[in-house]
């Protein structure tokens, strides 16, 4: 991530941003993202769907009651071993990275972003193992973070194969908005190493259709030929994707790259994202809506977190 736009730079002026307002948030928010995400961004056009998730904005300053950085204490659950988290029986939470190639604005985690521990040595991914194996009702390991696809081929291989060679891990998921924010990162050898123990999944995050860009849909084709299911994950956001023309031509392109849209997930009650929530009420006239457009396989459940429930609940 040497190239990675980091802080208010001067450039970021061409696209309407107020470099002092940048300045702000960037203290409480940090801004970065890839120079890919950039050259997507249309200049002069801050209300764009992409710039909206790229670029900062004094929204993000604004207190909402109520609103807090952890709505859901997952910083207080207690962590099994270092860098792993139990939240429901049959699977564990690795985080595999404590940064992601983008600061996405809408993020949901934007306040604990580098906070978390992380697995980075040999001994603490052999602790995280054993943690597993004694723990056969485990079946499903998935690597979070921040982004585990900003681990070195090297590594990342190996944190997989670490957990996939348990007979009783059925599924290794890998969550990842790389494929839509550096998804020249997702080269073919990386591809099939990941895809030879047959157990990985790979969770990802297109909110627009405009991210289905000739890279992104390279990047997804390497995963699916090399045999890995992917998935979306769209999060719901005002003036990204909360109109039924852009889910529908968002899942719509998701299906034709064989990208399986999977779920809708409505925003968290977190600080510095008020302004991307979307009602639940028009969120469930957007699912009946886009329900009557668009073929079950590529209608996505339109889910949300509610604190202390064992799965996403539909809306
Ligand atoms: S990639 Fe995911 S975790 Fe990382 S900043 Fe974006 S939304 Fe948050």
């Amino acid at each position: 991530m040497r190239h990675a736009v980091v802080g208010p730079v001067p450039e970021l002026a061409a696209y309407g941003v107020d470099l002092d307002m940048a300045e702000r948030v960037h203290h409480r928010y940090p801004i970065r993202l890839t120079p890919y995400a950039l050259s997507l961004l249309r200049p002069g056009a801050p209300a764009d769907p992409l710039a909206l998730q790229a670029l900062p904005a004094a929204a993000e300053l604004i207190d909402e009651p109520g609103m807090t950085a952890d709505p859901f204490h997952e910083t207080a659950q207690a962590a099994c071993c270092h860098g792993l988290k139990q939240r429901f029986p049959d699977r564990v939470l690795v985080m595999a990275h404590d940064q992601c190639a983008m600061a996405c604005r809408h993020c949901t985690r934007k306040g604990l972003l580098g906070t978390a521990d992380v697995v980075r040595t040999p001994s603490q991914v052999a602790q995280a193992v054993a943690w597993v194996q004694a723990h056969p009702q485990v079946r499903e390991v998935l690597l979070s973070g921040g982004d585990p696809l900003l681990l070195s081929d090297r590594r990342l291989i190996g944190l997989v194969r670490a957990f996939a060679r348990l007979p009783q891990i059925d599924a290794v998921r890998i969550g990842t908005r790389v494929p839509v924010t550096l998804p020249m990162r997702v080269t073919p050898e990386l591809a099939r190493a990941l895809g030879v123990s047959k157990k990985v999944w790979v969770n990802t995050q297109f909110n627009h259709a405009r991210e289905i860009t000739p890279e992104a849909v390279t990047a997804c084709a390497c995963l699916v030929d090399a045999g890995i299911p992917v998935s979306n994950q769209t999060v719901l956001l005002k003036g990204v994707n909360d109109s039924v023309e852009a889910l529908f031509a968002l899942c719509a392109g998701l299906q034709r790259i064989r990208v399986r849209p999977y779920y809708v997930f409505l925003c968290d009650p977190v600080a510095g994202i008020a302004h991307f929530r979307v009602s639940l009420r028009r969120a469930r006239s957007l699912e009946r809506e886009l329900a009557e457009r668009i073929g079950g396989l590529a209608l996505p459940r339109f889910v949300m977190d509610v604190p202390g429930a064992l799965c996403k609940r539909p809306i």
